[in-house]
């Protein structure tokens, strides 16, 4: 087998075709797109109300067994498969997938627009800015920052009169709310829309927020793997007047306006969202929402553009939606919901929409069911699970986590994990079990990609295959569309296409209107196999504020490690005997959900000692990037 270059040096051989060629070739309008030069383009939404009557597609998505810290081929497999489908077997195709965060990219696992020869291109245009989505959440989301520490400032500083006067001026001799302000009033019980009639008792509650600065639950973002931004002191210039305060930095993907954008089903939906954002409580217990700090118009401004999904291409010219790109451990981990719903309109009822849900099923698909297809009212027809020998061998025995976190080429022990024999596969296989499991629990069919590497033997991948049926898959089929492209996984989409016939019976996991404390158990006890929960005295006291709040009936987007089913990275294959500590939870309401903080998970990644920006470099004398893998 010849051997297969690097991803970039792959991506730059493909001479991507116009990306306004593509778009009509799929059936966009030319009115309904919007070039970010020529092989990017965002589509409106105006769309979703010309296909209204058009039937939808068939809906895949693409999970994974417990990986290990490199990946084991989910994007990959993603865009393989949808070149298969598209390509080979000349059905109407859409891959749905996230926008990779600059965090990985810079730091261990390097760029998301799969690899080999199944990638979407160019790479290192998706892998990079795009088109400046996630750079508009970070500004939105430290907009709402700015103005809680602003607003708290201003509230010390002045008394209920001034702090009035300045929020509703004079101009041209009157005072006017704005609509925002108009909202909030109706909120407070206050029905009246001139300014000079409030009372005074009225003008206090209007004007003072009366934020308890230890309950802000909202983070500064920014995109990068900084870890000495978990916990920071604010303020403290002396401008601020002693108003310093412990605060923290998340990275922008985990952040609640990424979700929102994830989540959403149209403008007027995400300017709801926007506005329903819950910043902290108030020192009598009320939430206090972005729209009460009057920001969420200026949110929903700095987001028009970030709403309209990403056409691009694979490297066989079949179309992608890249679009939204939440975390899957400390966020929901999903591309948009606006994305799928767009593509599986374009491909029509004979063609097919493949998304991809991050990391292992414990952790992206629970979340995609029991989250996105909850909002989206979307029923996926087949869940495919990606596989590897080198990820099962570890679950059966082979090198431990801190062997695989070095990196690639670096890791002494890393070669090992290629070197052991059947036995540990065969153990590992118990990981590859419960995840098939848990993909049942929902309903839909699954198929197991054994995803090769060259490294692989034949009674391996064989072993797998054979074991993933007898445990409740529907069908198992080994791929090598990393070394071949589309023709390595034309086993895997006539699977798949077989399996979007066979029946299916989607249920969710939980009812949301069950308590907080039960749905968290049901997931830990139903999906990651654990005895029960504990609920830390942070996370007790949020169950009692939230369900007092109102916010009792959201569903849950637990922030757990990906590495283990457990909550402790280093326990491999199927742990039991263990409670899972639920640390903390904060409330996305804009979002929709509640976020259990399982263990010590940091909602903000470090870099490694050597991270992947020591190979990333511009040649100045081509402009081309290089090192980007
Ligand atoms: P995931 O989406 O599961 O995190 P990716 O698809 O991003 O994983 O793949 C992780 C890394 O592994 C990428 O660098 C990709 O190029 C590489 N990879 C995936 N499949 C193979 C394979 N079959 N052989 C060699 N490398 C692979």
């Amino acid at each position: 087998q010849k051997p297969v270059p690097s991803d970039i040096v792959i991506s730059r051989s493909c001479v991507p075709k116009p990306i306004d060629r593509l778009a009509m070739e799929v059936g966009l309008l030319s009115d309904e797109l919007e070039l970010y030069g020529k092989t990017k383009a965002k589509v409106q939404l105006d769309i979703i109300s010309r296909l209204r009557a058009q039937p939808d597609g068939k809906y895949v998505v693409v999970t994974g067994i417990t990986p290990t810290p490199l990946g084991e081929g989910k994007s990959t497999t993603t865009i393989g498969l949808v070149q298969a489908l598209g390509a080979h077997m000349k059905l109407n195709v859409f891959a749905c997938v996230r926008q990779p965060s600059q965090g990985p990219t810079f730091g261990i696992k390097g760029g998301a627009a799969g690899g080999g020869y199944s990638q979407v291109i160019p790479m290192e245009e998706f892998n990079l800015h795009l088109t400046g989505d996630i750079h508009a959440i970070t500004a939105a989301n430290n907009l709402v920052a700015a103005a809680i520490d602003a607003r708290l400032f201003h509230e010390a500083t002045q008394t209920d009169k001034a702090l009035y006067n300045r929020l509703v001026p004079l101009s041209g001799g009157q005072r006017t709310f704005s609509p925002i302000q108009i909202n909030r009033l109706k909120r407070l019980g206050i029905e009246k829309t001139d300014p000079t009639t409030l009372t005074e008792e009225e003008i206090t509650r209007f004007a003072r927020l009366d934020m308890d600065p230890d309950s802000i639950t909202w983070h500064r973002v920014l995109d990068t793997n900084d870890r000495f931004l978990r916990k920071i002191t604010i303020g403290q210039s002396p401008t601020e007047k002693g108003h310093t305060r412990e605060a923290q930095f998340s990275i922008t993907v985990a952040s609640e306006i990424m979700a929102v954008l994830a989540l959403t089903s149209s403008l007027k939906d995400m300017r709801q969202r926007l506005a329903k954002m819950v910043v902290a409580t108030s020192r009598s217990g009320q939430p206090i929402t972005t729209e009460d700090l009057g920001v969420s118009g200026a949110l929903t401004v700095l987001m028009r553009d970030a709403i309209k999904p990403n056409l691009m291409q694979t490297l066989e010219g079949t179309p992608v939606f890249v679009h939204a790109g939440p975390f899957a451990n400390i966020a929901h981990g999903n591309s948009s919901v606006l994305a799928d719903k767009i593509a599986l309109k374009l491909v029509g009822p004979e063609g097919f929409v493949v998304t991809e849900a991050g990391f292992g099923a414990d952790i992206g698909m629970e979340k995609f069911f029991n989250i996105k297809c909850r909002y989206s009212g979307l029923r996926p027809h087949v869940v495919v699970l990606v596989a590897t020998v080198r990820a099962l061998k570890m679950h059966g025995g082979g090198p431990t986590v801190s062997d695989c976190t070095v990196y690639w080429g670096c890791a002494p022990g890393l070669p090992l994990l290629f070197l052991f024999l059947l036995e540990p596969v065969c153990k590992g296989c118990s990981n590859m079990r419960k995840q098939v499991e848990n993909a049942r629990h929902f309903g839909v069919p699954v198929v197991v990609a054994v995803n090769a590497f060259k490294t692989d033997t034949e009674s391996e991948l064989d072993l797998i295959c054979t074991l993933a049926k007898e445990v409740g898959a529907f069908d198992a089929v080994r791929c090598s569309h990393w070394a071949e492209g589309g023709a390595g996984a034309v086993a895997l989409g006539q699977a798949v296409q077989r399996a979007s016939e066979a029946p299916s019976d989607f249920k969710f996991l939980y009812d949301v209107e069950l308590p907080i404390a039960d749905k968290i158990r049901i997931i830990a006890q139903k999906i990651y196999g654990a005895d029960d929960i504990e609920l830390l005295p942070d996370a007790q006291h949020k169950v009692e504020l939230y369900t007092k709040q109102g916010f009792g009936n959201l569903p849950i987007c637990m922030a757990k490690t990906h590495l283990s089913l457990s909550h402790e990275a280093d326990k491999k294959g199927v742990p039991t005997g263990f409670v899972l500590p639920i640390r903390d939870i904060r409330a996305s309401v804009g979002a929709g959900f509640l976020y259990p903080l399982v263990g010590t998970m940091p909602t903000i990644p470090g870099l490694p000692t050597r991270p992947c920006f020591y190979d990333i470099d511009l040649d100045p004398e081509t402009e081309q990037v290089n090192g980007l893998f």
